[in-house]
């Protein structure tokens, strides 16, 4: 069984099936992707309502209980931006924006930032203060370009287009404009060796898998040079992401070996940082 990369369009080998989806490697980009893409119906059912507040998938409850880790990242990431340039005033456009926690602490700093997100179950979360600064499409967004900066916090990875998506915001981008990104990256053991285990494989909502390799690759390619980049998500405690399917005391009691076996194994291994990577973050500067 092959499928053409969508990087190099090279035939590639099935690595793994997950549920009903397969994911194929192609080694020489370093690169994972699911094959075939999932219909466009298919990928909207996936983030109705439900995505965002269910149980089986997506975010636990991510309006509430999530709002202040998404005000911590988003402090850091608008700090490095600022390092990076961007002054009070410049313009930002955050793709994939869900209920704008991200363009609520960047207008807090001062920057003309708007946002895009499609899901209408997550923009009618958003605060009334940044609601009227969130577009459905990119293409809407587009009558605000140029913009001086476009994220993709944990984005690029659900998009069925993503290559296509870049182009566009590159040409939304102001010369030396910046695209930031992060991304769940392959760089660990988990999905190196036993990537069954890789809690990150989770297709249809993720269809690509970078590696921190392929994601410089395809950002030098579409904007331009990486001028930074550092892991967003260091694996700490578990080997494993075993998903034990039944509640109760057996269950429990197994999880409890699990996790010392693990924390035992992984003091044993001194997996180095290297392969601990879950994310990454990259910062691209429009050539
Ligand atoms: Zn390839």
């Amino acid at each position: 069984m092959m499928a053409a990369c969508p990087l190099c369009g090279a035939a590639c080998p099935h690595r793994f099936t997950r549920g009903e989806f397969r994911i194929f490697r192609c080694a020489p980009c370093d690169f994972e992707f699911v094959h075939p893409i999932p219909p466009p119906e298919a990928l909207e059912a996936t983030y109705g309502g439900e995505y965002f507040q269910g149980a089986g998938h997506g975010y636990g409850d991510y309006f509430e209980a999530e709002r202040a880790v998404t005000l911590r990242k988003a402090a850091q990431r608008l700090d490095r931006l600022e390092r990076l340039g961007l002054r009070r005033g410049a313009r930002l456009l955050d793709v994939g924006c869900a209920s704008g926690v991200f363009l609520e602490a960047a207008v807090e700093r001062g920057l003309d930032a708007r946002g895009v997100e499609p899901s209408a179950a997550a923009v009618a979360h958003a605060r009334a203060s940044v609601r009227d600064r969130i577009h459905d499409t990119l293409e809407a967004a587009a009558a605000h370009a140029p913009y001086q900066a476009i994220t993709f916090w944990d984005v690029l990875e659900h998009l069925p287009s993503f290559i296509d998506t870049l182009a566009v915001a590159r040409s939304l981008l102001a010369p030396h404009g910046w695209v930031g990104v992060v991304v769940p990256v392959i760089d660990n053991a988990n999905a190196r060796f036993f990537p069954t285990t890789w809690d990150q494989y989770k297709p249809p909502e993720h269809l690509w898998y970078f590696s921190r390799r392929s994601l410089r690759a395809v950002l030098s390619k579409h904007i331009g040079p990486v001028r930074f980049e550092e892991p967003a998500w260091i694996r700490r405690a578990r080997l494993f992401d075993v998903a034990w399917p039944a509640r109760g005391r057996l269950a429990a009691a197994a999880r409890a070996l699990e996790a010392a076996v693990t924390s035992a194994a992984l003091v044993a291994l001194r997996l180095p940082r290297a392969l601990r990577i879950d994310s990454m973050a990259m910062y691209a500067e429009r050539a």
